[in-house]
């Protein structure tokens, strides 16, 4: 494998450069070792990358292009990723920590994202609205200008397309915050702008601390719209700094996502969505299925199915899993690892029974066993609050009122699942759960195309599907009175 440039650099206005707060050391999380030094920047780089952005929608430059035009560099982003995955894919996984299969994935996800929103760019049309003789009016849709993006480390690249491949498809100026713990690829998405002719200035990309940098970002006066995606309390701060510039903001929030699985499903393929469920990037997925709700007669048969599946996985350096197979990486920092493994002790603690995992890896970096928890009640905090790692709760229900409630019974809302050969059954539940998704047989049935977004404390607004252009601009009508 090639070497890794030591020192990574922002980008602003179209030009790569330092940092005013100095550097940010990134760790390896299969080695807990330095990997390379990434530019931190400060409340001055925010205000240059805020004005880059704002100079560049002023002048029309982006927003002014005929549709297709922005349509064909925004796609041609995507297809720069694609070219170049051999080169970010194992980058990814150094900096992430995830299997380089899983890597993979994440790169060719981002570049769906650039391929789909791309493609939409030239469906962002107005209408026509009848008011009688001696009236015509019409609706245009205007970009927000100036689009902050605060992005997590559980997907660094694939998080960043996802808004910022809906923002410019519509013309706004972007900039994006990178998370502290693996902001190096995103370094790609501006070898890619420059590569395809991205004006500059439409796309400015950060790493500061979320403290300093990103609030700063959520708070200047010429941002016009933020998104972000991370946890609960950060949400609310962003949310409250939007609220004091009076500009609309996206939360992705976290998750405590349930699968009812009722005694008619197909158990030996649900083991299958419990793989991707829970273990698929360490479990660090804001939708993973972190509960499974089993009906009572088949609780016991599914809890052998799952251990056995989770003791199957191999657990490892990202680099050594080149391709889709049982095998896990390691989590993204010691924090992370450490407050897993304390909330497995915890549930322990409370009476629930840790059936396979829940310890640490005995060797550098960040790993935790795949771990399954069993006797899990719904009062428990194990079953309500959020572990962003490899462990799966398993709670027992006897009808379906009681899964539901279940399943309902916690502040969150961002997906559910429900497993069952009933469709009339099926279709009761995806009405009666509160989540923004509902997968029926499949967890994480959909994709780029299907919308995406939270109910209760996982948040507001949608991303994914053609709703999320609507978070990038404001709708204008001009009526006209007719001589
Ligand atoms: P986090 O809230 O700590 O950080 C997210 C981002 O916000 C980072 O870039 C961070 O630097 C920045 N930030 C931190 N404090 C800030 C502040 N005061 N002002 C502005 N920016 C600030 O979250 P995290 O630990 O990086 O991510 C994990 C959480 O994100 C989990 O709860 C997970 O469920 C959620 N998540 C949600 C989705 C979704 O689409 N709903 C996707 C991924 C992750």
């Amino acid at each position: 494998m090639s070497e890794l440039p030591a020192y990574w650099q922002n980008f602003i206005d179209g030009s790569f450069c330092d940092g005013g707060a100095g550097r940010l050391t990134v760790l390896d999380p299969a080695k807990g070792e330095l990997l390379a030094e990434q530019a931190l920047a400060d409340e001055a780089d925010v205000d240059r990358a805020v004005a880059a952005a704002k100079a560049l929608s002023d002048s029309g430059a982006w927003s002014g292009l005929r549709p297709v035009e922005r349509s064909r560099i925004v796609r041609g982003m995507g297809d720069y990723l694609l070219e170049r995955i051999d080169e970010i894919a194992p980058i990814l996984t150094r900096e992430a920590g995830k299997p380089l299969w899983e890597a993979r994935l994440e790169i060719e996800g981002a570049a769906r994202y650039f391929e789909y929103y791309g493609n939409q760019a030239e469906t962002m049309e107005g209408r026509s609205i009848p008011l009688g003789q001696g009236y015509f009016d019409f609706t245009t849709h205007e970009p927000y200008d100036v689009s902050a993006q605060i992005i997590p480390w559980n997907y660094p690249m694939e998080m960043t397309a996802r808004s910022l491949s809906a923002a410019l498809a519509v013309g706004c100026s972007v900039v994006v915050k990178t998370p502290e713990l693996d902001p190096l690829t995103n370094r790609y998405f501006a070898d890619a702008a420059l590569a395809c002719g991205l004006p500059k200035g439409a796309l400015n990309i950060l790493c500061g601390l979320g403290k300093d940098t990103g609030a700063a970002l959520a708070a200047h006066p010429d941002v016009n719209q933020i998104v972000f995606t991370g946890s609960v309390p950060t949400g609310i701060s962003i949310a409250t700094a939007a609220a004091q510039n009076v500009v609309p903001c996206v939360l992705e929030l976290g998750g405590k996502s349930a699968a009812i699985v009722h005694d008619d499903a197909d158990l030996d393929a649900f083991l299958s969505d419990v793989r991707w469920g829970i273990y698929f990037n360490a479990g660090q997925v804001c939708s993973a299925m972190s509960r499974v709700i089993a009906h009572e007669r088949i609780h016991d048969k599914l809890v052998d199915g799952i251990v056995a599946m989770a003791e199957n996985l191999k657990v490892g350096s990202g680099l050594t899993f080149p391709r889709f197979g049982a095998n896990m990486g390691a989590m993204i920092s010691e924090g992370q690892c450490q407050r897993a493994a304390g909330m497995v002790s915890a549930a322990e603690r409370e009476g629930a029974r840790v059936v396979t995992g829940g310890r640490r890896l005995n060797r550098p970096g960040y790993f935790l066993e795949p771990t399954v928890i069993t006797d899990v009640s719904p009062d428990m905090s194990i079953a309500s609050d959020e572990v962003f790692g490899p462990v799966l709760s398993v709670l027992k229900f006897s009808n379906e009122n009681e899964a539901i409630r279940i399943a309902n019974g916690t502040p969150y809302g961002l997906v559910a699942g429900v497993f069952t050969a009933d469709i009339d059954r099926a279709m009761r539940a995806s009405k009666q759960l509160r989540a923004g998704q509902v997968f029926v047989n499949e967890w994480y049935a959909g994709g780029v195309e299907t919308p995406f977004g939270g109910f209760g404390k996982s948040g507001y607004g949608r991303e994914k599907g053609r709703e999320a252009l609507l978070n990038y601009v404001q709708t204008k009508n001009v009526a006209i009175k007719l001589r």
